[in-house]
């Protein structure tokens, strides 16, 4: 073994506070952190608050590091990716981890190409084999087949977790830990976001959110997706569609589940007037429980689904949306 790893984690904040996938992530590193007494180190860029360095801590974290620069509120990942580069310079990171989200995406493949390292996206396992060597596991093909990733060459090497895949751990109320609190400069270049317009009814991203409703051309025409959308809400869920759904303008791509879509791990997923094709399949069999309402009883979807309802979902789903906000409200 070569000395004490360190593992970086990258949180991401928006304009409600620290995203949940965030300490997922920690909860990830912190497993591996053990694994090699390693150290697990949070980077958290453009959010100051005392509140949260606890909360990460507490998830699993040995140092947090606060990078403050009033043009890194907002996330730009030219900015982000320069005053990561710039930490990497003094602090020996091996492994740096972020969710697998649009945000930890695309800032990982920046930070992959700028500085020469390798990237393992959108992983579903990760462990220590011997000594310092982290082997990740990634659905490729589509999810039908699983690619084992080991890095070689130059470091930190990167890791984005899928959201809702590493969240069994409790945090811990006497972890202890080290905050540091960074003003930071930018190049005359830094680009700043000269607003934050959060869209109404799209607050939940359908890859983080624990339900997701989802509901295909079997729901009949757009003004129907009203039905989802309250069934999502009383759940705490967001509403995901399939392809000819967002081909026909019902719904916004960001919606999409499936092979040219998103992918999504929820507890709980509903295909709604969804035929369940193959290329719908490869974003939402990894959901831990699906429940599936269609007219034709010989839909594929059924092949898939924990729980089918064979009926119209027009009238199941206000059924269903009734029922549970009687349950949940008592
Ligand atoms: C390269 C490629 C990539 C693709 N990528 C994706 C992708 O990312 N995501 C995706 O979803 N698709 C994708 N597709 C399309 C995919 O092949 C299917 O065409 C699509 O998933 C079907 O969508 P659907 O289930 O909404 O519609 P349909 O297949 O038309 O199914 C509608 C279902 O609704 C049921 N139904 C009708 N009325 C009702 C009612 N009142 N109540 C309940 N049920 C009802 C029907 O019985 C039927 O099963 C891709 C295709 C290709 C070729």
């Amino acid at each position: 073994m070569s000395g004490e790893q360190i593992l970086g984690v990258v949180v991401e904040h928006d304009l409600e506070g620290i995203k949940p996938v965030s300490f997922e992530v920690i909860n990830a590193a912190r497993k591996l952190a053990d694994q090699v007494s390693g150290k697990v180190i949070v980077f958290c860029l453009g959010f100051n608050e005392e509140g949260a360095a606890d909360l990460f801590i507490r998830s699993g974290a040995d140092e947090v590091r606060f990078l403050n620069h009033p043009d890194l509120k907002t996330y730009i990942h030219e900015n982000y990716a320069f005053a990561l580069t710039k930490e990497f310079e003094k602090i020996p990171v091996d492994y740096l981890f972020l969710p697998a989200t649009i945000l930890g995406k695309e800032l990982s493949a920046v930070l992959s190409a700028q500085l020469g390292v390798g990237v393992a996206t959108d992983c579903i396992g990760v462990s220590f084999l011997r000594g310092d060597e982290v082997e990740a596991v990634r659905p490729v093909s589509s999810g039908k087949a699983l690619a084992t990733i080991r890095f070689k060459g130059k470091k930190p090497f990167i890791l984005t977790l899928r959201p809702n895949i590493f969240r069994d751990s409790e945090p811990s109320l006497s972890r202890v830990g080290e905050i540091f609190k960074e003003d930071i400069q930018l190049p005359d270049f830094s680009i700043q976001a000269q607003k934050l317009v959060k869209r109404v009814g799209t607050h939940l991203d359908i890859a983080e959110a624990r339900i997701v409703v989802s509901g295909g051309l079997g729901m009949q025409g757009p003004e129907n997706f009203k039905l989802l959308e309250e069934l999502a809400e009383v759940l705490g869920g967001a509403v995901g569609a399939s392809r000819p759904v967002v081909d026909n303008g019902w719904r916004e791509y960001s919606n999409q589940v499936g092979q040219t879509g998103r992918t999504v791990s929820p507890d709980l997923y509903f295909a709604c007037g969804i035929s369940g094709s193959v290329q719908h399949l490869a974003g939402m069999s990894s959901s831990r429980c699906i429940v599936a309402i269609n007219t034709d009883s010989n839909a594929p979807i059924f092949s898939v689904a924990d729980y089918g309802i064979v009926g119209d979902a027009l009238k199941v789903i206000p059924v269903l949306t009734r029922e549970f906000r009687k349950t949940l409200s008592s």
